[in-house]
Order: C-alpha cells, then structure tokens, then sequence
C-alpha cells in the first residue's frame, strides 16, 4: 500500500467510526505506528483530522465566521438605525438588521442570551428589548424584514403610534411567537 492509499484509509475509517487509535491503524493496515504517524502528519497539518489523547479524531467542520456587519439571522446589512444587538452570555455578540430578525434569533437560542439591546423607534435611545414594546406591521414602511417589527420604550408612545399607523402592539414575550405565526414558514422577505 502506497502512503496516500494509507492516508485515505485512515480518513474512511475515521469517517466511519469517528475516532481510532494509532496502535488500531498500525494493526489493520499492517505496518508500524511510526509509519502511522509519518502518514497522519500531514493530514493533520491540512486539517483533515485531529490527534486526541486518545488517537485520532475526524475534523470537526469549521464553525463559519459570524460577519459582522451581517444579520445573524438573514444576512441583510445591519448598518441602520433598526439593528439589534443580542449579547450572548459566552459574551459574544449578534447583530440582526432588525428587531424582527432580532427577536426570531432570541426565539432561537433565549437561553444563550443576556441581553437583547434595541433602539426606541422614536427617539434612537438605547433600550433592553425584554421592556420594550413592539408594534408590529404598522403602515409604515422601514424596507427591511416582515413582518415589520418596531420598537418602542415607551408604551403609551406606542398606543399613539398605533393610533395613527396601525398595527398590533405586543410586548417582549408576546412578539416572538406574533412574528413566528405571521411568518408562516415563508421566511422574512416577503
Ligand atoms: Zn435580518
Ligand atoms: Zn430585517
């Protein structure tokens, strides 16, 4: 056997089996550990497998990088004044481009995160969404998801804003499940 038909087959096996030992390679395919190890050196080097305590172990796939200028959530741009921030409780921190796709991210991962932090539609102030109050589908048009969600510190500027404009008025926990059914399973950009 060839060193490259040696190092696909460890890679079916370990594709297969997930983990195995160096000692278990050097059986099967009849040669010495030390070949073994000169065999896996590179593979290791291009990432195609990992050396663990207890042998060898697949690669696990590459997380994606989180883009962040990007909507976690559906990859418009988040530069606007509607994006949300969802600092997760590993400290790390999502952008969605808007509170619609900010709060079906929380719907998604709530036990992850600390915080959600949007802003009052009205005046761009800084609130945490679990006090906010959101209209949703008001006749108004922000161009980004829909069902349009906006947000609101203030409830009675809300019922004002309604009155005007339209919409229903939800509050944190009531608004993720009011997006998810007006979603019906057509994604957001309808
Ligand atoms: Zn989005
Ligand atoms: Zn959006």
């Amino acid at each position: 056997m060839l060193p490259v038909e040696r190092q696909q087959q460890i890679l079916t096996w370990l594709k297969e089996e997930g983990t195995l030992k160096v000692s278990e390679a050097s059986r099967r395919l009849g040669v010495s550990e030390m070949t073994v190890y000169r065999d896996i050196q590179p593979l290791a080097e291009q990432g195609k497998l990992i050396r663990t305590s207890k042998g060898l172990a697949q690669a696990k796939e590459p997380r994606p990088a989180v883009q962040p200028d990007h909507c976690v959530y559906c990859g418009k741009g988040t530069n606007t004044r509607f994006a949300v921030q969802l600092i997760r409780i590993d400290h790390g921190v999502e952008q969605a481009c808007c509170a619609h796709c900010g709060l079906l991210r929380y719907g998604a991962i709530a036990d992850e995160v600390a915080q959600i932090i949007c802003r009052d539609y009205l005046t761009d102030a800084t609130i945490g969404g679990r006090m906010a109050s959101f209209l949703i589908d008001p006749d108004v048009r922000l161009n980004c998801c829909e069902p349009q969600v906006f947000v609101f510190a203030s409830r009675k500027e809300a019922e004002r804003f309604r009155t005007g404009f339209g919409g229903k008025l939800f509050s944190f926990e009531e608004a993720i499940p009011a997006i998810q059914e007006r979603m019906d399973g057509t994604g957001c950009h309808g």
